[in-house]
């Protein structure tokens, strides 16, 4: 019922930007039952051609697609909290003004295939038509310049003196290692780290952005609560291998997430399982079948998607060209990965209160 929900409220387009209203953050307190829909449509220009059409258009999507007996109910509102400020952190907006959905990728464990992943999804979120940036938080052991091919990239400085990320497969990309030698940044500590991430965030000329892609390092100690809680996140999306190991690790995540009150968007499981090209269909589940699916299910968040084990992704991260933006079935996994994941995102923000309560508390 939901997904049906969503299907319909994507083909309502805002015209003069050409994104749906779920894109463009318009839908919030949606309420979504066997027998009725209801939702508020906060209009961000009520003087538009749109907005005098906006609620029967809405109203017409849904009718269409939900069977006669669910009721709907749409309401309009005021830009009280317009797209962009739905899901910051009151005090941390202004870090990032352009910036839609700060997205953390996180993972217990590492080797687990964090970097792929972000880096791959990245370039299809960016393939979709989303304005992407990527930012690799991980000093210690940065692996963006290298899966991007950036090795040698040093970003360059504006006439205002601010850090241009570069610009490579339609997003943008910053890399503590295109700034912090490795083998210094090993002694830092965590308010360290934290203000030099602040610093590297902040007085980055983003531009305006769908998503930003935050690589964090692996694990949930110090350095990753005190990133999360440096920068607005819309939530965080947590990778893990099917392995016992890694799937320990992986709740810890979620739980971190939980403690500083960031929605955990999904999870993907990686290297779920291993098929061999000379034999077709047949799967091998090196470290586990279903592992992170199940713990997903267990923690009440969705599965974002399954990335097999496979040789080409792997060659495809050495050699600084993401598989995600080619044309084989790579691309076509990171491609359903990218859709669910702007789903989810999307999902979240249109069930987020229009309106902001303001509560007074008298001592
Ligand atoms: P993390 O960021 O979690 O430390 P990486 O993204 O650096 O992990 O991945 C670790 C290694 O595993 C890399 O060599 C990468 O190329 C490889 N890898 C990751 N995911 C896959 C996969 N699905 N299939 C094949 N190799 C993978």
């Amino acid at each position: 019922m939901l997904d049906r929900v969503l299907d319909a409220l994507e083909t309502v387009i805002e015209p003069d930007s050409g994104e749906h209203v779920l894109r463009r953050g318009m839908v919030r307190d949606l309420d979504v039952d066997d027998a009725s829909v209801s939702l508020t449509l906060v209009l961000d220009d009520p003087g538009s051609a749109f907005a005098a059409t906006a609620q029967r258009e809405v109203e017409h999507a849904l009718r269409a697609a939900l069977a006669d007996g669910v009721q709907i109910g749409v309401a309009v509102d005021n830009p009280v909290i317009g797209f962009g400020d739905d899901l910051q952190v009151d005090g941390k907006k202004e870090l990032l003004p352009g910036v839609r959905h700060t997205l953390a990728v996180a993972s217990g464990k590492g080797g687990v295939g964090k970097s792929t992943v972000t880096v791959n999804l990245a370039v299809a979120l960016a393939r979709q038509g989303y304005r992407v940036g990527l930012v690799d938080t991980d000093i210690y052991g940065p692996s963006m310049p290298v899966m991007l091919g950036l090795e040698t990239a040093k970003p360059r400085v504006n006439e205002q003196r601010r850090i241009l990320p570069i610009e490579t497969r339609g997003i943008k990309v910053l890399s503590m290692g295109f700034l912090v030698d490795p083998d210094k940044a090993v002694i830092w500590r965590g308010p360290m780290v934290s203000s030099a991430i602040r610093q590297f965030l902040g007085e980055a000329e983003w531009g305006d952005l769908d998503f930003l892609l935050m690589d964090l390092p692996p694990g949930t100690g110090d350095i990753q609560l005190t990133i999360v809680q440096t920068v607005p996140l819309a939530g965080a999306v947590i990778v893990s291998t099917p392995q016992k190991v890694a799937l320990a690790d992986a709740r810890k995540g979620v739980a971190m997430f939980r403690q500083v009150d960031v929605p955990v968007v999904g999870m993907v499981e990686n290297m779920a399982w291993f098929e061999p090209p000379d034999a077709p269909g047949k799967r091998y589940f090196l470290f586990g079948e279903n592992g992170a699916a199940e713990l997903a299910q267990e923690e009440g968040v969705p599965l974002l998607g399954q990335i097999p084990l496979q040789q080409p992704l792997r060659e495809a991260c050495d050699s600084g060209e993401p598989a995600a933006a080619g044309d084989g079935p790579i691309a076509a996994q990171f491609d359903a990965l990218a859709r669910n994941t702007a789903r989810s995102v999307f999902r979240r923000a249109a069930t987020l209160p229009a309106s902001k309560k303001i509560e007074i508390l008298y001592k």
